[in-house]
């Protein structure tokens, strides 16, 4: 066998899964927006049957055989034919593991589960989602008693998300942050200004030209609304079916921004996944290295870029014409308005300071879960008690605590942390791209977003997974994992609103 033929050979397979898992994003865009209630179960059958056939090429003998011939012969390979080795190694040393009957069984299990979570939201009773859930935790336990049973098993199961973090640091990064925004929410309690900010969720906004809007600022970072699609669904998400074809929901909810920020979100997402290097079309590289790394480019958008004074000098008086409701209500009073702090119960309609406690309540709850040190049946109770204790509040039903997120129904253990070690990564880079050029702010005032662009795509869009989450942050920011960049700006923007 040459080394071109084997190259060739792990491409076309390397190909053939990229086009699989587009159909599996497809029928899963479909079952979460338009599909008829009663076909779950069949899509059950649909997508455990392409999951099986992923699963089978992945670890067929023949790209196992090709993948281990490669690897001795790396030094003569570039480096994307290294990068794509590496990371099937890494992939078919987990599913190699995994015994098929496992898998299948799990595919299933998370298809149902995500059914009964809906039912159970509906029904405002955990009781129904319960058993699922159970069996989950069961099958995620034995997943990492799989993959290395010497581990610690969560972290084992965040490497499916976070590849390269270690449980020490994530919990040294979650320990210096926590009690930081204790202390500034505390502050923010005590100052006058606090309870007195307008309040915009009083003002009803026209559904319809709430979507107006959500095409519009998708447009600002899109730019061709030839590939990109926004459609409704009950949590907002995001999917590539493939680069050309971006599918974006939304929902609208009481807060009359929520359609707005949750679209600007998943058009950061969907800007990552538009402009991977060409070259890594229809690859396992054509993809981020890390959630955590998606979620900065989308919570940069959100949080650093539209919910900023300077973008809504340029934005303000355009929406203002389409919300003629807005008419007396200044700019400074519209801002402080989008950016209250306040304590409430559901995580995706927090505040940026609030939002890390949504978190770590998650975290630490499903760490335990995965440690055997709680029960599935204990969760509501438990998820109230640390409500009460971190954010001073109580959900006054499953809907609106325990049974909020859609991500432990789909067998997502261990990818809650993603969100928080995204939003410190934005701080990050946010806080280097203001470093090379002092005029941003002055840009973005000016609806001017070109540099943003260029500097992500150079710095971390091109590279898809060729280049791990470290190696992008430590080479565009020129350090490893820090809080303080997010504290900071915590700090100065929350110092300014509540002149404290
Ligand atoms: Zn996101």
């Amino acid at each position: 066998m040459s080394l071109t033929n084997d190259l060739n050979h792990l491409k076309e397979i390397d190909k053939e899964i990229s086009l699989l898992n587009s159909a599996i994003s497809l029928l899963w865009w479909d079952r979460s927006t338009i599909m008829p209630t009663k076909a779950a179960e069949e899509r059950a059958e649909q997508i455990s049957y392409l999951t099986i056939l992923i699963h089978e090429k992945s670890t067929s003998k023949e790209l196992n055989k090709i993948i281990l011939r490669l690897s001795k012969n790396k030094s003569k390979l570039n480096h994307i034919d290294r990068a794509i080795i590496n990371n099937y190694s890494w992939k078919i040393s987990r599913i190699n593991k995994l015994p098929k009957k496992h898998v299948k069984e799990t595919s299933r299990t998370i298809v149902m589960a995500q059914h009964h979570w809906e039912i159970a939201r509906k029904n405002n009773n955990f009781k129904i989602f319960e058993p699922y859930l159970k069996k989950i935790i069961e099958l995620k336990k034995r997943e990492a008693e799989y993959i290395d049973s010497k581990n610690h098993p969560y972290e084992v199961l965040l490497q499916d998300y976070e590849r390269g973090m270690s449980l020490k640091i994530l919990d040294e990064t979650f320990n210096k942050l926590k009690p930081e925004i204790h202390t500034l929410i505390k502050r923010i309690k005590k100052s006058s200004k606090y309870g007195k900010e307008f309040n915009i969720k009083k003002i009803e906004f026209d559904v319809e030209k709430q979507k107006i809007a959500c095409q519009d600022v998708s447009t600002l970072i899109l730019e061709d609304n030839e590939r990109f699609l926004i459609t409704v669904s009950m949590h907002p998400f995001m999917t590539k079916i493939s680069p050309n074809d971006l599918r974006i929901t939304t929902s609208f909810r009481k807060d009359p921004l929520f359609s707005l920020f949750s679209t600007v979100h998943e058009s950061g997402h969907a800007l990552y996944e538009s402009e991977f290097d060409q070259k890594l079309k229809y690859s396992i590289l054509h993809d981020a290295p890390s959630l955590g790394i998606h979620e900065s480019q989308s919570r940069l958008w959100e949080n650093q870029v539209c919910k900023s004074k300077n973008f809504w000098k340029y934005y303000y008086p355009k929406y203002q014409k389409l919300f003629p409701k807005l008419k007396n209500i200044s700019l400074e009073r519209f801002y402080e308005s989008i950016n209250i702090v306040r304590p409430s119960l559901i995580r995706i309609e927090s505040d940026e300071l609030t939002y890390h406690l949504h978190i770590i309540i998650r975290y630490e709850l499903e760490k335990k879960l995965i440690e055997g040190k709680i029960a599935v049946s204990e969760l509501p109770v438990l998820w109230n008690k640390l409500y009460k204790e971190y954010l001073g509040i109580t959900p006054k039903t499953d809907t609106e605590g325990v049974l909020q997120d859609v991500h432990w129904s789909q067998g997502s253990i261990a990818y809650f942390p993603t969100y928080t070690l995204g939003t410190i990564y934005s701080a990050m880079i946010y806080e280097q791209m203001l470093n090379e050029n002092p005029k941003l702010e002055q840009e973005i005032e000016e609806g001017d977003f070109k540099f943003i662009k260029k500097w992500l795509k150079e710095n971390i869009h091109k590279h898809g997974a060729v280049l791990s989450t470290s190696e992008i942050m430590e080479k565009c920011c020129g350090k490893k994992i820090s809080e303080e960049s997010l504290i900071k700006y915590y700090k100065n923007k929350f110092g300014n609103i509540y002149k404290i």
